[in-house]
């Protein structure tokens, strides 16, 4: 591998990695360049990302119409504070998100970072009842979702994934329950909803696909239900759209094919095509209403220092430009059927049980985990970025992803799969 950068093997000795035992980590892969769906290795190698960047850089790395936007940008206004002062980008881009936005979602409270918006969602649901004079302290989410890694996040995530399990009982303690997908299910959370139901502030959860959690599938019909019940029970939903919100499930935004509006929204990864770090937490005018009164009280108390941070915002604005520019939902249906031909042979791989598609995301599900460093080494030498996790071999590439460099991504991903599965001896 490309270790022989000196920036690297320095540094290596003082950074920190995310999710990562320090102690056994395998060196990570210097990346010397990245342009369009492909990385350049210190060592000169080139990939094709199948990750996206953590499912952000939707219209390839270094695109010339965000990246002269942000040139623009700092050349004017890299930041001014949003508390007092106003600038263009912040505000146009709330207006354009409030104008794609399905419903009268239209009020944007900006932050950083997707687990900070999913904390201002929770913050506002609470204080919306507060302000309204009743006190509810709970939240209900769904086994098998990922809202962030801050500790209220953390609450909210499933409570038996390792990635958090260890905090339990540190974090407050919430109603985490199955998806209502069968009569079983259905039955166990309409029952916690009449048992709770006045205690539950929102219900938060990631439409149509839960990601970090394995991207695991659910119906529109799910969503709906869950909206209603919602509805029933006069309780908010708040909807996490950080990974599946820009196309990723072939519309804007993946609510919108259930045909529900939540009360409060969050996106973040594919917000600013994957150049700069920006958050939104948007909410339906009913929400906004119970905070615009006559006391000061009752106003929102929160705001990060570099909430609309003008070269995020610029960014944002110019991945906007692009998804009214360019094709890219029709690209996202393309990658679709790209994935269903490509990544079909994996289903005859001994220690695969299962091949599924949903928008531009492609997963192959192993029967369980066997050397996974070793299966990450192969896909390199295959000449692909695809970061397998937990039981799944999965890949989001760029929407802007060639036909033939995706039919090299799935078949580096079902060639070197294949052979892991031998190696390890899966029969
Ligand atoms: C990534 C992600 C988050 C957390 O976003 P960060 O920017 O990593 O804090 C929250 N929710 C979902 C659904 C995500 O995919």
């Amino acid at each position: 591998m490309s270790n022989d950068a000196p920036w690297l093997s320095q540094g290596l000795k003082h950074i920190w990695l995310p999710y990562t035992q320090m102690k056994t980590v395998p060196a990570p892969i210097g990346v010397r360049s990245a342009s369009g769906v492909h990385l350049t290795l210190e060592d000169g190698r080139r990939l094709i990302d199948g990750v996206s960047s953590w499912w952000t850089t939707v219209h390839g790395y270094c695109h010339p119409h965000i990246e002269a936007a942000v040139k623009a940008q700092i050349e004017t206004i890299p930041h001014v504070m949003l508390g007092g002062l106003a600038h263009e980008q912040a505000y146009r881009l709330a207006t354009r998100l409030a104008a794609m936005c399905p419903g009268d979602l239209s009020r944007v409270f900006y932050s950083e970072s997707g687990s900070v918006s999913v904390e201002i969602a929770m913050k506002m649901a609470t204080q919306y009842w507060l302000n309204k004079g009743t006190r509810r302290t709970r939240f209900l989410s769904f086994k098998g979702g990922y809202h962030g890694d801050t500790f209220m996040t953390m609450s909210v995530c499933d409570p038996e994934e390792g990635m958090h399990s260890l905090f339990t009982g540190v974090v407050p303690d919430q109603l985490v329950v199955d998806l209502p997908q069968d009569e079983a299910s259905i039955k166990s959370f309409e029952d916690t909803l009449t048992r709770y139901g006045h205690e539950i502030a929102a219900v938060v959860m990631e439409p149509l696909v839960q990601g970090a959690g394995g991207m695991v599938f659910h119906s529109a019909d799910t969503l709906a239900r869950i909206r209603k019940a919602c509805d029933a029970h006069n309780i908010l939903l708040i909807l996490d759209e950080i990974f599946v919100g820009f196309g990723r499930l072939g519309t804007m935004f993946a609510c919108e094919q259930a045909g529900v509006v939540p009360d409060i929204m969050t996106l973040s990864k594919a917000l600013t095509g994957g150049t700069l770090p920006l958050a939104a937490t948007i909410a339906r005018e009913h929400v906004f209403d119970a905070f615009y009164t006559d006391d000061p009280g009752q106003a929102l108390m929160h705001g990060p220092t570099y909430m609309g941070n003008a070269l995020a915002c610029a960014a944002a604005n110019a991945s906007l430009d692009l998804f009214e520019s360019e094709p890219r939902l029709e690209q996202v249906s393309a990658i679709g059927r790209g994935l269903e031909t490509g990544l079909a042979p994996a289903r005859d791989i001994p220690g695969v049980v299962d091949v599924r598609v949903r928008g531009a995301i492609g997963v192959i599900q192993v029967e369980e985990m066997r050397e996974l460093d070793d299966l990450k080494r192969r896909f390199v030498e295959a000449g692909v970025w695809v970061r397998p996790f937990r039981d799944i071999i999965y890949t989001t590439p760029p929407y802007v992803i060639s036909k033939d460099d995706l039919a090299a991504l799935t078949s580096a991903m079902v060639e070197a799969t294949h052979a892991w599965s031998k190696d390890v001896g899966f029969a």
